[in-house]
C-alpha cells in the first residue's frame, strides 16, 4: 500500500519505519528541509517511559496560582488570553481529578512501556547511535514535602512494573557523581535506572537515513502542506506547495500543527502549543557534568548529558504559536543548570532554543483512526513525544494493517473526545 506520512518529526519518522518495515511504500513529506527541523530538534533529550505521567493532575491548579507569582516557575500563562487557549485550560482543568488522572496516566504508561520494548528493538535492528545512554534518570527534591508526594508516584511504579528506589541526600552521588560538588542542595531523589537519554534529532535524522537506505521510504522536504480535500468518506489528496499528492492511506503527524489541517476535514484536534524552552551547553568539566538525566523536582527542569554537551530543558508557557526566545526563561533554565552542574558546561556559549509541545488536555496522544477510512492520526505527543514515539509508531503500523494490536489501543484514538 502506498502511504503518505505527514510530518518529519520523530512521530512521523518512526511511523515511516514501522511502515516501511511492514512492507508499505512510504513517502514522508515536510515543509522544512529536512527532519526534526521543529519540536523535535532541541528537547529535553529524556527518553522517560517511568515518567509518564499527565501534566493535568490533582494538585495542579493550586500550584498553578503559586507559580503565577514566581520569577522561575515552571508554567507560565500569557495575559492575554484567546478561546483556543482558554478552552483549551479549560479542558486540562477538568482532567485535575483523581479518576481522570488515573486513566490517563495508565494509557501513557500503556504508550510508554510499549515504547520501551520498542526502541530496544529498534536500536539493536538499526544501529544507529544518538549520542545515547542507557543509564537511567534522577529525579531530584529540594525538600521533604517533595520526597512525601512522590509516594503516590511510586505506587504507580510499583503497580506498573517499572523499576525505581528512592535515595537519600547521601546517596543521590552515587548515581550522579557530580551532585557531591553541591552538598546539601537536595534531600534525596528518586532514581529510574531503566530510563534512557539522547540526541532526539540524531535519533530523527539517522533513522530517517537508514528508512531511505534500507526500507526505501521517500522524503519530499520543502514542502508546505495546504490542505486535505475528501470525497465520499476518505481523503482524496493533500494539496501542496509542490502540487497535489495522493496515496491509499495517510498518516497525520504534524505536531502541534495538526489542528488547522484536520480542521479541513471537519475533525477537531484539542491539541495547544506549549511552549518549552532548551540550552545546549558545551560541557568543559566531565566530572562536573551529568552522566545521565536528572530532573530537579522544583523547577521542573531536566537536565540530560550528550557526548560533549549538556541539554537543559523545561518551562510550559502558554504563548499559542509564539517562537519567540525570551530572555526571562533563558534566565530560568541558566539558574537551574548553575545551581545544580556549577562546573560542568560554559553557559557563555550555549544554543538558546525553542518549540511548541503539541499537547493535549488530557496528556495521552491521539493515535488510531478517524471517521475517513484511509486517514490516521498519530499526533498530540506533548511533553514526553520521542519518549512515546516508537510505541506509538508501532501501534499505528498494526492499526493500519489490521493485525491483532501489540498493545491494547482502547482510549487513545480522537473518538475519546466524542463525549
Ligand atoms: C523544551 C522541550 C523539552 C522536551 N523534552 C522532551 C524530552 O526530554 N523527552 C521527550 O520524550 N519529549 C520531550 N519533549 C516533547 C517532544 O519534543 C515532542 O513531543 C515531539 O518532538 C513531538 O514530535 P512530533 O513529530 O509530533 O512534532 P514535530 O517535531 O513538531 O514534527 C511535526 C513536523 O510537521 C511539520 N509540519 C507542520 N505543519 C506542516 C505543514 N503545514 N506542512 C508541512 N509540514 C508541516 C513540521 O515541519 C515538523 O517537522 C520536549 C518538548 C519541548 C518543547
Amino acid at each position: 500500500m502506498k502511504v503518505l506520512v505527514l510530518g518529519a518529526g520523530v512521530v512521523g519518522v518512526t511511523s515511516a519505519f514501522y511502515l516501511a518495515r511492514q512492507g508499505h511504500e512510504v513517502t514522508v513529506v515536510d515543509r522544512q528541509a529536512s527532519p526534526a527541523m521543529e519540536t523535535s530538534y532541541g528537547n529535553a533529550g529524556q527518553v522517560s517511559f517511568g515518567f509518564s505521567s499527565p501534566w493535568a493532575a490533582p494538585g495542579i491548579p493550586k500550584k498553578a496560582v503559586k507559580w503565577m507569582f514566581q520569577e522561575h516557575a515552571p508554567l507560565k500563562i500569557q495575559p492575554r488570553m484567546d478561546a483556543t487557549m482558554g478552552r483549551f485550560m479549560m479542558q486540562m482543568l477538568g482532567n485535575c481529578n483523581p479518576e481522570s488522572y488515573a486513566v490517563n496516566k495508565e494509557r501513557m504508561v500503556r504508550v510508554a512501556e510499549h515504547s520501551r520494548a520498542c526502541i530496544n528493538a529498534l536500536r539493536s535492528e538499526t544501529g544507529i547511535s544518538y549520542e545515547d545512554r542507557q543509564r537511567g534518570l534522577l529525579q531530584l527534591f529540594r525538600t521533604e514535602k517533595q520526597v512525601e508526594a512522590v509516594g503516590k508516584d511510586m505506587k504507580v511504579l510499583e503497580q506498573c512494573g517499572v523499576r525505581h528506589k528512592l535515595l537519600n541526600a547521601s546517596e543521590i552521588a552515587a548515581v550522579e557523581p557530580a551532585l557531591s560538588r553541591v552538598p546539601g542542595k537536595f534531600v534525596g531523589g528518586l532514581h529510574l535506572p531503566d530510563d534512557q537519554t539522547g540526541d532526539c534529532y540524531l535519533f530523527t535524522n539517522r533513522l530517517a537515513e537508514y528508512c531511505r537506505e534500507h526500507l526505501g521510504v521517500t522524503f519530499q522536504f520543502n514542502t508546505d502542506i495546504q490542505r486535505l480535500t475528501r470525497v465520499s468518506g476518505r481523503v482524496e489528496s493533500v494539496e501542496t506547495s509542490a502540487g497535489s499528492l495522493t496515496a491509499d492511506a495517510y498518516v497525520m503527524a504534524l505536531g502541534s500543527y495538526s489542528p488547522f489541517l484536520a480542521r479541513d476535514l471537519d475533525i477537531r484536534l484539542p491539541i495547544y502549543p506549549v511552549k518549552g524552552y532548551s540550552l545546549t551547553v558545551p560541557v568543559v568539566d566531565d566530572g562536573g557534568a551529568p552522566q545521565s538525566t536528572v530532573m530537579d523536582e522544583t523547577f521542573k527542569v531536566a537536565i540530560s548529558r550528550f557526548d560533549n554537551r549538556i541539554r537543559v530543558g523545561g518551562t510550559a508557557e502558554l504563548a499559542s504559536y509564539d517562537l519567540s526566545l525570551a530572555e526571562k526563561r533563558r534566565a530560568t533554565i541558566a539558574m537551574v543548570v548553575r545551581d545544580v552542574f556549577p562546573e560542568g558546561g560554559d553557559l557563555e556559549r550555549a544554543e538558546f532554543w525553542t518549540g511548541l509541545r503539541p499537547m493535549t488536555p488530557d496528556s495521552t496522544p491521539i493515535i488510531g483512526a478517524t471517521r475517513y477510512d484511509n486517514l490516521w492520526l498519530n499526533t498530540g505527543h506533548g511533553t514526553l513525544g520521542w519518549t512515546m514515539s516508537c510505541g506509538s509508531a508501532q501501534l499505528l503500523a498494526d492499526l493500519i494493517d489490521g493485525r491483532e494490536p501489540s498493545i491494547d489501543p482502547s482510549g487513545l484514538a480522537v473518538s475519546r473526545y466524542a463525549a
